[in-house]
């Protein structure tokens, strides 16, 4: 492409600015423009970096989590070295206690390590479990990042690359001759060379392809004050039966999530919260007492495959990135880096053919 031109990027959050600092990095005029950065999936995110235990098969779609995953070290470091702000990037590895035998799923692959605990191991490993729980799988090389603080940390960088963060919102994309011609905003009329649209859950607002929100509940609570954040009760995530527990090294628990498919509904409800409650506490009843810090909610991006749309469209300057459902935080430095080359350094990696749009639209014949 012609590198004296601009990118604009449609949508501020976690995947977005991923692009654009890589974008930013390899020497383009990037801009992004975002109609909010608060009530934002990336947000809401529990931050997970889970491709084992949130069990993926094996395909392509573990095969981008895993790469993904292997990128974070360096990703968080080169992020925290430009923002100078922390990410809580934790490696600490995810547990996965069972109640029954029948949930001892595991896809054994090479040179990913994993480790059934059986019911003597898991309690002495993690005391304070449910006395139900018979084992569970110990994944070491899944973690977490603090999606809050990685958040603020990338919008630092963001500004520190010098990338233009604009407050807006795009009613509609013109497009023309296999074109986008430029964007009609709340600021304005934008144009640039080159278009992302990385507008996650809101994407179909304005291009027909398939993303649509599957609603997410979450709630923290809070270490009591007698215990130190230098002996936290649990160092390490806990992903049970329709329940996760990941805890902060700051004191804060975070316990997640919902799944609901009923559109963009804002709010917390009673059997929302009820739900997370309810199995938090049967699955580590040692929560029972402890405060409640938080409600929040967030729409995260989902597809028919429940796999993100990335690379190129039907318009020679629009790429595409979002729809990263329940693994955005994990997939952010992979999309990131791979959208930039494509973008960028015309280099198109092989692992993003599953990810076209293209597998969505079917070419109809017709004979006259
Ligand atoms: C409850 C919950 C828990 C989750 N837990 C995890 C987890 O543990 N691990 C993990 O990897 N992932 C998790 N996810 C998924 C992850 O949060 C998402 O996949 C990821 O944040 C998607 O990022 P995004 O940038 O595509 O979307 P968003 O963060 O939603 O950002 C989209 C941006 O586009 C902007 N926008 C939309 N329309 C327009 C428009 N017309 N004009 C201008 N701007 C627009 C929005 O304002 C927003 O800023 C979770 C999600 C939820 C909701």
């Amino acid at each position: 492409m012609n590198k004296s031109n601009e990118i604009l990027i449609i949508g501020g959050g976690i995947i977005g600015l991923s692009i654009a600092i890589e974008l930013q990095l390899r020497g383009a005029k990037v801009t992004v423009i975002s109609r909010n950065f608060q009530q934002i999936a990336t947000n809401a995110a529990a931050g997970m970096l889970a491709p084992q235990a949130e069990a993926i098969p094996p395909g392509k779609m573990l095969d981008l989590c895993l790469k993904s995953r292997a990128l974070y070290p360096e990703w968080v470091k080169k992020i925290e070295s430009i923002s100078g702000l922390p990410t809580g990037y934790w490696p600490c590895g995810i547990l996965t206690p069972v109640y029954a035998v029948k949930d001892r799923k595991n896809y054994a692959l090479p040179n990913l390590n994993y480790q059934w605990l059986n019911q003597v191991a898991i309690h002495q490993y993690q005391p304070g479990l449910s006395p139900e729980v018979i084992g569970g799988w110990f994944y070491s090389q899944d973690g977490q990042v603090d999606s809050r603080y990685l958040y603020q940390s990338m919008i630092a960088a963001a500004k520190e690359l010098k990338i233009e963060i604009q407050a807006g919102f795009v009613t509609e994309i013109i497009r023309q001759k296999g074109k986008i011609q430029s964007l009609k905003t709340s600021i304005g009329e934008l144009e640039a060379e080159h278009y992302v649209l990385a507008t996650g859950a809101w994407s179909q607002e304005l291009l027909p392809i398939p993303v649509f929100p599957t609603k997410g509940q979450m709630l923290s609570l809070k270490i009591p004050s007698d215990v130190s954040t230098k002996n936290l009760p649990l160092q390490q995530v806990l992903f049970g039966n329709q329940t996760y527990i990941v805890p902060r090294k700051d004191g804060r628990i975070i316990i997640g999530a919902t799944c609901e498919n009923i559109g963009f509904v804002d709010g917390n409800t009673a059997a929302g919260i009820q739900q997370l409650l309810g199995n938090a506490i049967r699955l580590y009843p040692v929560l029972r007492n402890y405060k409640i810090l938080e409600f929040w909610w967030g729409f995260r991006p989902n597809t028919p495959d429940e796999m993100p749309i990335l690379g190129k469209s039907n318009y020679d300057n629009l790429t595409l990135a979002t729809g990263h459902y329940r693994n955005g935080i994990l997939l952010a430095p992979v999309t990131g880096i791979l959208i930039a080359d494509l973008i960028w350094n015309d280099q198109y990696n092989p692992l993003l053919k599953a990810f076209n749009y293209s597998r969505f639209v079917e070419v109809e014949i017709i004979n006259n």
